[in-house]
């Protein structure tokens, strides 16, 4: 039990999917279609930090979002010398140069639909009593931040892009967000280019494909004594899903089953197998099968994300927390509750 343990948590240690992501069919040549809206909130204030020099702190470079009573901000700062650019002033300040609000700052990227902003985004939205509403709700919440005395900086989503065709700063940052084969690769695609990406550890997500184990050897595993039904024999690399038919176990199985009177009928089990079609598999687990030598005869589709270790810490919590409990007994405690947790 100890080791399985030690497994999960090592297991959280490694590169997991983030961020924006591209998926990529095989009939539409692998043209990648981008998906990466929902990240420009964060693009927006990492880049309004560089330009500003301040430290706007949101859900991805914290952890978490700033709750007030009754709204929870994209992102917020620390009270800042003065009022930053673009921002409204919590103290109702009418200087040239307000100071910032000893309360702080909120940020908010106003996504132009949610929030029910009429511009070129929205043009196409046929009820417009309920972006007015929309409308109405978001300005609530701006008073309701500098009615409790924050300042307050409000992007909206068609500003910012605007501002993205003429800054490259803005650009690059928007750029960097998005994942690696992507950015190299911004048609379409072979499904040779494909599998050598994953062969070279430069694309990450994971892919739909029809795998099986090659009939001989490519060259490159020629040395091998065994031929590959016996290689792959003893260890069947592939776990699956499959109807069993009562004819397709073994002879002692069989016998078994007859014996106890069990059920004939065939059944879905998870089982080893050889080849399987359309799998979804994860590209480090895809580039392990192709160094054992399995071949990919056909790719279906592809979402390719971005990568991080984004439960480390997580991970060093608890493993701090462990290593201090032992030989220590009044660390005990905290030892069991972070075995507990992880
Ligand atoms: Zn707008």
């Amino acid at each position: 039990m100890y080791l399985y343990f030690r497994l999960y948590l090592w297991a959280f240690t490694q590169m997991f999917p983030t961020g924006s992501y591209v998926r990529r069919h095989e009939q539409d040549g692998f043209k990648p279609v981008l998906s990466d809206r929902y990240q420009m909130m964060y693009r927006f204030m990492d880049w309004y930090s560089q330009k500003h020099d301040i430290k706007i702190e949101h859900r991805m470079n914290s952890g978490k979002e700033k709750r007030d009573a009754k709204f929870l901000a994209d992102g917020w700062a620390k009270p800042t010398e003065f009022l930053v650019p673009g921002a409204i002033s919590g103290t109702g300040s009418k200087d040239v140069l307000p100071k910032g609000s000893p309360k702080g700052l909120i940020v908010q990227y106003d996504g132009c639909y949610i929030h029910g902003h009429t511009c070129y985004l929205t043009d196409n939205v046929e009820d417009k009593q309920q972006l007015k509403v929309k409308a109405e709700k978001t300005e609530k919440r701006n008073k309701y931040y500098l009615d409790q005395g924050y300042d307050l900086l409000v992007e909206r989503e068609c500003d910012f892009f605007r501002k993205i065709k003429k800054d490259p700063d803005a650009q690059r940052l928007v750029q960097e967000g998005r994942p690696e084969f992507y950015q190299k690769h911004k048609g379409t695609v072979k499904t040779q280019d494909l599998l050598q990406a994953v062969k070279d550890d430069k694309v990450f997500g994971a892919y739909q494909v029809d795998i099986s184990i090659p009939e001989t050897w490519f060259d490159e595993f020629k040395h091998r004594k065994l031929e590959p039904k016996e290689f792959f024999g003893e260890m069947a690399p592939l776990f699956l899903t499959t109807e069993v038919q009562f004819e397709d176990i073994g002879e002692h199985m069989q016998q078994h089953i007859i014996d106890h009177g069990l059920s004939q009928k065939p059944r879905k089990l998870l089982v080893g197998g050889l080849r399987a079609e359309k799998m979804l598999i994860a590209t480090p687990l895809l580039r392990y099968y192709l160094q054992l030598g399995m071949q990919v005869t056909r790719i279906h589709q592809v979402v390719e994300y971005g990568r991080t270790k984004c439960f480390q810490k997580f991970v060093d919590f608890v493993t701090k927390r462990r290593r201090a409990a032992q030989g220590d007994k009044s660390k005990e405690i905290l030892g069991d509750i972070a075995k507990l947790i992880g």
